[in-house]
């Protein structure tokens, strides 16, 4: 029997996906989806069935190191480097939230 990784390269190629992008990349893994299973009525169907998948996707997120993302979660800039600050942050004579670097060549 064919390994699955072959056959998912005949599906694509049989449905012409070459990449999976913008609206018809959702379209064409919704599709490869519902055909793995046809209670597959949806992404979200999939990943409830499929923990690895999301956390996959999580996986995903951490290792793109988004600046946009990075200051979504957390919890302010350094205001020294602007540096974005994570739970670990220190606090100066000011009060004022600085990263740990600043921190430590300030308080010297
Ligand atoms: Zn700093």
């Amino acid at each position: 029997m064919e390994n699955l990784e072959n056959l998912i390269e005949d599906w694509c190629e049989k449905n012409k996906t070459w990449h999976f992008e913008g609206e018809r990349g959702l379209i064409q893994l919704r599709k490869l989806f519902k055909t793995l299973d046809p209670n597959y009525e949806s992404i979200e169907d999939f990943l409830y069935d499929n923990p690895g998948a999301m956390e996959a996707i999580v996986e995903w997120v951490r290792s793109i190191n988004l600046r946009e993302w990075k200051e979504a979660l957390g919890v302010g800039k350094c205001i020294h480097c602007q540096e974005v600050l994570d739970s670990s942050y220190h606090l100066d004579r000011d009060g004022e939230k600085v990263c740990e670097e600043c921190y430590d060549e300030r308080m010297e």
